[in-house]
């Protein structure tokens, strides 16, 4: 029988304000231990909290932009736990009014598979501490600096059928939360931690299966992984006869495999109630139309107007867009130098191999525009070639502040204009390489490319190609012709 998938998400983002949720405490990130905390966050008794207006405001801006409906009326409840990393004992969230429902987001797979996925709620809270774990003395230490950061949680419909459908709709959330400028999403520090929920079914079947989550996995390959891994075991738990228990998972990405935690509490079990020291929460027509107005440019749009004013490639608009600091760098540039082509060329060849390569976000990408416009003029004007126009580029994107030309003049980089020096060069390598020159006069033109090759090599990649290209073709025709 053919199963299919089923996953809906509940994704925690940590907003980028700059103080906590209900206290005025920083939320930088990486404090010594319990330096950014107050009586409020770490809940000494007595003590009342008060929401950030920043925090609201984010919320609803991030509300207006996943299509949701914004409750004007909504307030926080208190849902309680006992954690070693929860001080209070008690987390205030939303539970039965939520500032937002009924969202939908609109996804492209990397394979091209358009999908809408539908937003059940979001509702805001407070995020818990940190448990340190020393493995030398096998002891474990609370951290409090995290407690209080304001948080946004985002749960689907389970409306995902493939782990290529949740990469993508991640991606599009970091995507807009960039454009709003309220979060960077990075999973690698924990500022966007997913929980997956996932049951599996007879293809075409109405009902769905009884699901497991898997809770906080921290990077796209883990998410494809523990996906892969949980639809494979529901499947031949019931293939085999079992059934599946509504169980919480935690997924060991080092060992592969998901394991149980303990069975799937209930709302009831958190005894949740209104949140007594916190009024209920307002928001008039005129600030949700004024959060509106304010709305700014998403991915989408962008590349669109990338398409039609810059002629780029559809692929090559939306994976610029797709950052809010790539796609501003990208348009300043061009504004500035008026050559979208050649911009282009350097991010789809130089930047996005770098962020690869060194494993940068690509909101943390910093090219100065005037810099990187002046450096691109310099490559059309012919003064350096792109194969050595590479090593200005990479210091480029060290941020480094430098004279352009100063550093090509010392690297010795300009483009060897004097056609003599190339001619030298082409003679070298042809009277070098016999064997090759009567492979080409015996009709394998295409060993020309090799000579190119070995003529650039020795003008350490300083010559224009398409000129040392002719050179190569004009000298092996002119021995050839020798021989006929
Ligand atoms: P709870 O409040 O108990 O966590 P919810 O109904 O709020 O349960 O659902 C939590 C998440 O689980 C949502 O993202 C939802 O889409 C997803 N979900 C619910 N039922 C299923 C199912 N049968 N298979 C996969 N995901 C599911
Ligand atoms: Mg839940
Ligand atoms: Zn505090």
């Amino acid at each position: 029988m053919k199963r299919e998938t089923v996953i809906g998400l509940e994704v925690h983002v940590e907003l980028a304000t700059k103080t906590k949720i209900f206290c005025s405490c920083s939320t930088e990130f990486g404090g010594a231990p319990n330096t950014h905390c107050c009586p409020v966050c770490t809940g000494m008794p007595g003590t009342l909290p008060v929401l950030n207006k920043k925090v609201l405001e984010y919320a609803v801006r991030a509300g207006l932009a996943l299509n949701c409906s914004i409750n004007e009326n909504n307030r926080f409840d208190r849902k309680n736990y006992f954690y070693p990393d929860l001080p209070k004992a008690y987390q205030i969230s939303q539970l039965y009014l939520p500032f937002a429902q009924n969202g939908f987001v609109d996804i492209k797979t990397k394979s091209g598979v358009r999908r809408r996925i539908c937003i059940h709620e979001i509702h805001m809270e407070e995020d818990a501490g940190k448990l340190i774990h020393s493995a030398k003395d096998d002891s474990t230490c609370t951290d409090y600096n995290r407690c209080g950061i304001p948080l946004l949680e985002i749960v689907t419909e389970p409306d995902f059928r493939t782990a290529e459908e949740v990469i993508a709709f991640l991606s599009r959330i970091k995507s807009v939360f960039e454009y709003l400028g309220i979060s960077d999403c990075k999973m690698e520090e924990g500022s966007m931690r997913a929980d997956v929920n996932l049951s599996v079914r007879p293809e075409g079947a109405v009902e769905f299966g009884t699901r497991t989550e898997m809770k906080n996995i921290s990077s796209f390959r883990a998410i494809e992984r523990a996906i892969a891994y949980e639809a494979k075991r529901q499947t031949e738990v019931i293939e085999n006869g079992g059934t599946i228990i509504q169980e919480t998972r935690r997924w060991d990405d080092a060992k592969g495999q998901s394991f149980s935690m303990r069975s799937k509490e209930n709302a009831q079990d958190y005894r949740y109630f209104p949140e007594p020291d916190i009024p209920p929460v307002c928001i008039s027509k005129e600030e949700i139309q004024h959060y509106n107005d304010i709305c700014p440019e998403f991915a989408d749009e962008r590349a669109e107007r990338f398409i039609r004013e810059m002629n780029l490639s559809e692929e090559d608009a939306e994976i610029i867009s797709d950052s809010k600091n790539l796609a501003d760098i990208f348009e300043e540039t061009v504004k500035i130098c008026g050559a979208p082509s050649e911009v282009r060329f350097w991010f789809m060849s130089g930047l996005l191999y770098y962020m690869n390569e060194s494993n940068t976000d690509a909101c943390d990408i910093k090219l100065n525009p005037e810099k990187f416009a002046e450096f691109v003029s310099i490559v059309q004007s012919g003064k350096i070639t792109r194969i050595s126009g590479k090593q200005v580029f990479e210091k480029l994107l060290s941020g480094d502040d430098f004279d352009i030309m100063t550093f090509i003049k010392e690297n010795h980089l300009e483009q060897v204009e004097d056609t003599g020096l190339v001619e030298e060069a082409v003679r070298a390598v042809i009277s070098a390489n016999p064997k090759a020159v009567s492979q080409y006069k015996n009709g394998e033109t295409k060993i020309l490319g090799f000579f190119v090759g070995q003529v650039m090599k020795k003008l350490k990649g300083k010559a224009d190609p398409a000129i040392v290209n002719k050179a190569v073709a004009d000298w092996l025709d002119r021995t050839n012709n020798n021989i006929k």
